[in-house]
């Protein structure tokens, strides 16, 4: 009989939850889970997201991976509480939405960064919160970005490798700083739009009244305006840099379109509609190829 790989995920939230439940379901871990709420790991217990409860981190003495699945700006502090583990870990991962924020913080708690520790970050989630958000089918279909460090050892690469896959999803790898880069301009600033537009029209709005005639358009822009105001005040604060230079050229392009409307330029919003739409377009093809 094969010894199953132990994984302890801390936090046990959207992301970690499901990524517990997705790999305790492929029957390719034991997993425990730890969350700083102690009435949540019980709960992923009932919904069969964890196979051991973790009551407290210092308990905690062999595993094999230890997965942090909470907001950037605490994983220094679970990284103080884990370090006595670290040692005798194949694998030290994370799920952060920001890579160079995380891999400071790694490095400023254990002083080096250790050949167990792979940074990664799924490419899928969703709004919801929570342990009882848990979906195993989450991250199918979807990328799994790791970005390993020059010390990262290959087994930890291949270790994690497997049991991303064996949550359906195609893992990937860059850099920390092409990943931070990337992902400032696909999901950093399509969030922040969504956050500031749906916030100024709330504002305007008496009660709210407007939203009571928003129809498809605005459902879709604004959909990821629910999300998790703390996650996204960490991604926002510790990865500014490449946030503000894709905000800075978006309001350029933006200003752009405003004086083609003052001025009546048709052929200009013309022009920008339709490059705009044939992107749209292919990445629909993208999207529709990677269901098959
Ligand atoms: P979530 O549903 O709020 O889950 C985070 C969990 O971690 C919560 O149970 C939270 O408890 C717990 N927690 C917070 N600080 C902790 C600590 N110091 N020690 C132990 N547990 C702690 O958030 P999520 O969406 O899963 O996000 C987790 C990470 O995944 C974030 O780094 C985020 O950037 C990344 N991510 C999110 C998405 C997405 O779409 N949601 C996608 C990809 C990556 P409380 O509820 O008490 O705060």
């Amino acid at each position: 009989m094969s010894v199953k790989t132990r994984v302890l995920v801390v936090g046990l939230g959207l992301i970690g939850a499901s990524f517990a439940k997705a790999i305790k379901q492929a029957g390719v871990a034991y997993v425990l889970g730890y969350d700083r709420d102690p009435a949540v790991p019980g709960l992923a217990i009932d919904t069969q997201v964890i196979d051991e409860a973790v009551a407290d981190l210092s308990s905690v003495t062999s595993v094999d991976v230890v997965v942090m699945a909470v907001p950037v700006m605490a994983i220094a502090g679970v990284v103080e509480q884990i370090r006595h583990l670290v040692a005798d870990l194949t694998v030290l991962t994370d799920v952060g939405s920001v890579k160079g924020e995380v891999v400071r913080s790694v490095a400023g708690v254990l002083g080096d960064l250790p050949a167990c520790f792979v940074p990664g970050h799924p490419i899928a989630g969703g709004e919801k919160s929570g342990v009882l958000a848990a979906e195993a089918d989450l991250f199918k279909h979807h990328m799994h970005i790791l970005t390993p460090l020059d010390n990262s050892s290959p087994a930890a690469v291949e270790l994690l490798t497997g049991l991303w896959t064996a949550c359906g999803a195609e893992v990937v790898a860059m850099t920390v700083q092409r990943h931070d880069e990337v992902l400032a301009a696909t999901s950093h600033l399509p969030h922040l739009l969504a956050f500031s537009l749906v916030d100024t029209l709330a504002r305007e709005s008496e009660n709210r009244e407007i939203f009571k005639y928003a129809a498809g358009g605005f459902r879709d822009f604004s959909r990821i305006a629910a999300s998790d105001p703390t996650m996204w005040h960490d991604i926002f604060l510790t990865n500014r840099d490449a946030t503000l230079s894709i905000l800075r050229r978006f309001q350029s392009d933006l200003s752009l379109l405003e004086q083609a409307i003052e001025h009546a330029d048709g052929d200009l919003l013309r022009t920008v509609f339709t490059r705009a739409k044939s992107a749209r377009d292919y990445f629909t093809e993208i999207l529709e190829s990677r269901q098959k």
